[in-house]
């Protein structure tokens, strides 16, 4: 009687990544799959994490993990949503059809036989790295003076955020932000599902940065060095000048470069039960 096989769990998701590849470069063209098809798995991921936290806000669901009392009207919330929308097929979708070349330049490719675990999950660790370094320089450029005013005031209007805020922002801040999201790829030339995957992971979690939630179960619980939704939240409600946590996953930047001492000060007065807490807000 022959010995069964045993196989682990990551095998068995191999070779399903392998079988859903082969399906798709049979079906449809690269050119389709890294653009169209990379902005559906965009849009169908951003929206479907990002409305559960605007629905717990619209229909008090959860209050006693909201970070800030105060919450957004139904019409602002939708007012979001809209523009939104028109952001993204104005602005994403023709920005990755004009970047598919550069891509394709710098070696990605849709073919099997699919990369190692190992270099997919280095690739991913590297670009999170480097996104947060990027993102924290030109997230800080854009909280001076005529940056802020001109365009990422846009992106503060909500000041309490919710997880579809998380791509609210004038179309400059979208092409000048959204280069920290592609710069690793575009280095790399990643596979496309390593790059989808890249790409997944950062929505859920910029979208659980704007969540306006934090739960027992919220990632920055369990991570180190995860920034969060607290973390971020305290970005949106403080003055512009004042605000710091610029960092959009990991702690440390603001850590090093003292950015991030107000957001202390007012979690060791959290701590002591003095006035100040994000609660009380
Ligand atoms: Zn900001
Ligand atoms: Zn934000």
């Amino acid at each position: 009687m022959p010995i069964a096989k045993i196989y682990l769990p990551h095998s068995f998701a191999f070779a399903f990544a392998c079988t859903f590849v082969q399906y798709l470069i049979t079906h449809f063209t690269e050119f389709q799959l890294a653009t169209v098809g990379t902005f559906i798995l965009h849009e169908s991921v951003f929206f479907f994490s990002g409305l559960p936290s605007l629905y717990f806000e619209r229909f008090g669901l959860f209050s006693n993990y909201k970070i800030q009392k105060k919450s957004n009207t139904s019409s602002y919330q939708d007012r979001c949503v809209w523009r939104l929308i028109m952001y993204h097929l104005c602005v994403n979708l023709p920005v990755m059809i004009v970047s598919y070349p550069t891509f394709k330049f710098m070696g990605l490719r849709s073919s099997l036989p699919l990369p190692p675990l190992s270099v997919v999950l280095s690739q991913i660790l590297f670009y999170f790295i480097l996104e947060d370094f990027v993102f924290y320089w030109g997230h800080r450029a854009l909280h001076t003076k005529w940056l802020y005013k001109h365009v990422h005031s846009v992106h503060h209007e909500y000041a309490t955020p919710f997880g579809l805020t998380s791509e609210y922002a004038h179309p400059a801040e979208i092409l000048f932000l959204g280069f920290a999201t592609i710069v690793g790829p575009a280095l790399t030339g990643p596979h496309l599902l390593t790059l989808w995957l890249w790409m997944v992971l950062r929505v859920l979690e910029t979208v659980e940065c704007h969540s306006g939630y934090h739960f027992p179960w919220s990632p920055s619980n369990f991570l180190p060095l995860y920034g969060g939704s607290d973390f971020h939240d305290y970005h949106h409600r403080v003055l512009y000048t004042k605000s710091g946590n610029y960092s959009s996953t990991f702690t440390y930047m603001d850590w090093i470069f003292g950015t991030d001492k107000g957001y202390r000060k007012m979690k060791a007065l959290e701590e002591t039960g003095e006035e100040g807490g994000a609660k009380k807000l």
